[in-house]
């Protein structure tokens, strides 16, 4: 179970965390990551959940794409407005390299000249789409470049995932944004905090977002708004396969059925896998 808690702080900024072991080790297993691409993927798993946490509406959805003409390919996570999300990668294998100070080297393997896009659907009739040029490649400072470029949203982010071999030990992501409002004292204070706020996958190792929160934040007063489950979960669907499998059209699906003796669509999102034998392809194509 991961734990997302969000929180005020000193009145004048919100401050949201959270637990995301759980929610990195699912996507490790579905998709079978590298360290690099386990690293790259469960920071942007983790900071999507915490957007994610800004909708209104249960159905809202946000679509985060990282694309940084990198070894580890273009990046798609997802989060809805009720504590789920998932992620797809290019090439989950890609070869893990260590940087000199010991680091996973992430910000060579996502790339750095490409682009972070969000796309939000809150049920306009247009999504909301925002891109910003990646500058690190190492997923936090790209996300705050965003932030500040495409939303105009001064604001801090933290991300980690700690590893052991192929498993995840600890991860988590902190996101400070400032209230337009905020004293400027206050803000330096603030400020001179998140610039701090660094080893994220050691911060929590054992333990929650809220004593993450408080750890760096509790001098400044801290006033916990709410605390929700988040989890790993796709929203694929037989409905939403067969549409996938109409595109084909009836001839290039009945070809592929009497080759292979069925046409097989497998979830990029979750592995699940779709089966259609050459019955369920007449009912589908009646
Ligand atoms: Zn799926």
């Amino acid at each position: 179970m991961s734990v997302l808690t969000k929180a005020i702080v000193a009145d004048y900024a919100v401050v949201s965390a959270i637990e995301s072991k759980q929610l990195v080790n699912r996507a490790i297993k579905i998709h079978n990551l590298s360290p690099v691409a386990a690293a790259a993927m469960g920071r942007t798993l983790t900071m999507a959940a915490l957007m994610g946490k800004e909708f209104k509406n249960k159905e809202d959805y946000l679509t985060v794409v990282i694309n940084g003409g990198g070894p580890l390919g273009k990046i798609t996570v997802c989060a809805d407005g009720d504590g789920h999300v998932k992620g797809d990668i290019e090439n989950p294998v890609a070869e893990t390299l260590v940087k000199e100070d010991g680091h996973l080297d992430v910000g060579g393997a996502v790339g750095r000249d490409g682009t972070l896009t969000v796309i939000k659907d809150i049920g306009l009739k247009q999504p909301y789409v925002g891109t910003s040029k990646l500058v690190s490649g190492e997923i936090a400072q790209d996300f705050a470049y965003y932030f500040a470029e495409s939303e105009q949203q001064p604001c801090g982010v933290a991300l980690g995932v700690g590893l052991n071999s192929k498993r995840c030990t600890s991860a988590g992501g902190v996101w400070v944004q400032i209230m337009p409002n905020c004293p400027e004292e206050l803000l330096s204070q603030i400020e001179t905090v998140m610039y701090a706020m660094d080893e994220m996958s050691y911060q929590f190792k054992g333990s929650t977002a809220e004593e993450v929160i408080r750890r760096f934040f509790g001098r400044f007063g801290v006033t916990v708004t709410e605390s929700v489950e988040v989890s790993y979960k796709c929203n694929c669907n037989k409905r939403k396969i067969d549409r996938v499998v109409r595109s084909l059209g009836r001839d290039e699906a009945f070809e592929i059925a009497e080759e292979r003796g069925c046409v097989e669509v497998c979830c990029h999102f979750c592995g699940k896998k779709y089966v259609y034998d050459k019955e369920a392809l007449g009912k589908l194509f009646k």
